[in-house]
């Protein structure tokens, strides 16, 4: 590699000025948590999504604990999910006391397979936790019609998927809006816009979006935005055990910067995506994600799936040595140790696509401030690490 060849990344932030001046002004003013930033970053978040309620929280984890609590989930309850997926979203499901019930997901989309999950159903099933993979959105229309047939709610891990689209009746919308019953983001840095950490839940249900004002805030009855704005003396009262979820206002402030800049950040991870998919889509053997004709994906990771017979580790190994970081496709939940009590329950024969994915898929580098340049060479050494 010569010396004025730059390491690229896996990802980066596309985050600056404007958000440090953000963050500078709310600490500034005095109020630096829970409080105006927050509500004018949930205000804006919502309209963009096209949500009714939109409520801040510390990050994405906490959201899916209050989306999985409020619609009903308690100790001994099964939720149906997909193992393939950061651990956050299983655990999400262990906080409540709850036992994730694993389906295997689609080879090209990486999203859980519609087809699988009435046969996960059972009497102790409470909710379906399904995950828009790497931004991709997963088939809302096949999922929420197994799920009203058994009156279960649906809840989106909507982590990695804000700025992805959905065809829905003939329009495209935003996810989030929620097409299931809530919907949870994040924004860590991986994802495609951050706040250092911070999330997002939204609904269309007040009494929901009320529950998880409560919760986040320890079941404290005042919120301080109405305690601090009082002419009189109020004195709050905890009719329900509650938790510290709170996001913070410098973070709010940075995340309405970051608001801003999205359109322009999902319009060249689309564009980065097409030039991956055109060039690579000569090399034999390798499988590229492919986005169903009712989706839109924010491209917040682009997964490929190495050809048979090309192991996975010296590829990412010969594009390390070139400069060029990958990671390996995403996790299993059931095969870490954490999980093995659960192991039982998803019964590993029935997810080799989820494995598979895992062992045979490597996420190479996209990020807005990518050049055209870098990514050409991160198809170049690609292509011959994978001849084999
Ligand atoms: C990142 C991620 C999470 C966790 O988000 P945090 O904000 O870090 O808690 C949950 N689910 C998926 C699918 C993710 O990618």
């Amino acid at each position: 590699m010569s010396e004025q060849m730059q390491n690229i990344p896996i990802a980066k932030p596309w985050i600056g000025e404007s958000e440090a001046a953000a963050a500078g002004r709310a600490i500034m003013s005095g109020w630096v948590t829970q409080g105006p930033e927050v509500a004018a970053f949930e205000q804006e978040f919502a309209t963009y999504v096209g949500a009714k309620h939109a409520c801040a929280v510390s990050n994405c984890t906490t959201a899916l604990h209050l989306a999985l609590l409020t619609v009903g989930v308690e100790p001994g309850d099964e939720v149906i999910t997909v193992s393939h997926s950061y651990i956050a979203t299983a655990n999400s499901i262990r906080y409540c006391g709850a036992i994730p019930i694993f389906v295997d997901v689609e080879p090209h989309t990486y999203n859980i397979n519609p087809t699988l999950i009435e046969a996960a159903i059972s009497d102790r099933t409470r909710a379906i936790l399904v995950v828009h993979q790497m931004g991709m959105p997963c088939d809302l229309k096949a999922i929420l019609a197994v799920a009203r047939r058994y009156n279960l709610p649906v809840i989106e891990d909507a982590a990695c998927a804000i700025g992805s689209e959905i065809l829905w009746d003939g329009q495209w919308e935003k996810i989030g809006k929620p097409h299931g019953d809530i919907a949870c983001f994040s924004f860590h840095p991986r994802k495609v816009i951050t706040t250092g950490d911070g999330g997002m839940l939204t609904t269309n249900n007040l009494e929901w979006d009320k529950q998880f004002r409560l919760w986040r805030q320890h079941g404290m009855s005042v919120p301080d935005t109405v305690r601090h704005g009082a002419k009189q003396v109020i004195v709050e009262s905890y009719p329900m055990l509650g938790y510290n979820y709170r996001m913070t206002d410098i973070q709010a402030a940075v995340g309405r910067e970051q608001l801003k800049r999205l359109p322009e950040i999902v319009e060249r991870r689309r564009y980065l995506q097409e030039r991956y998919h055109e060039q690579l889509s000569d090399v034999p053997g390798l499988k590229l994600p492919t986005e169903p004709n009712w989706a839109k994906s924010n491209w917040q990771s682009y997964c490929v799936r190495l050809p048979d017979g090309c192991d996975q580790l010296p590829v990412m190994q010969a594009m390390l040595d070139a400069g060029i970081s990958t990671r390996r496709g995403i996790m299993c939940a059931h095969r870490e140790e954490a999980y093995q009590i659960e192991a039982w329950s998803c019964g590993s024969d029935r997810l080799l696509e989820s494995e598979g994915a895992t062992d045979r898929a490597i996420i190479l580098p996209l990020f807005h401030q990518m050049t055209e340049a870098e990514q050409d060479r991160a198809i170049a050494v690609l292509k011959t690490a994978t001849q084999v």
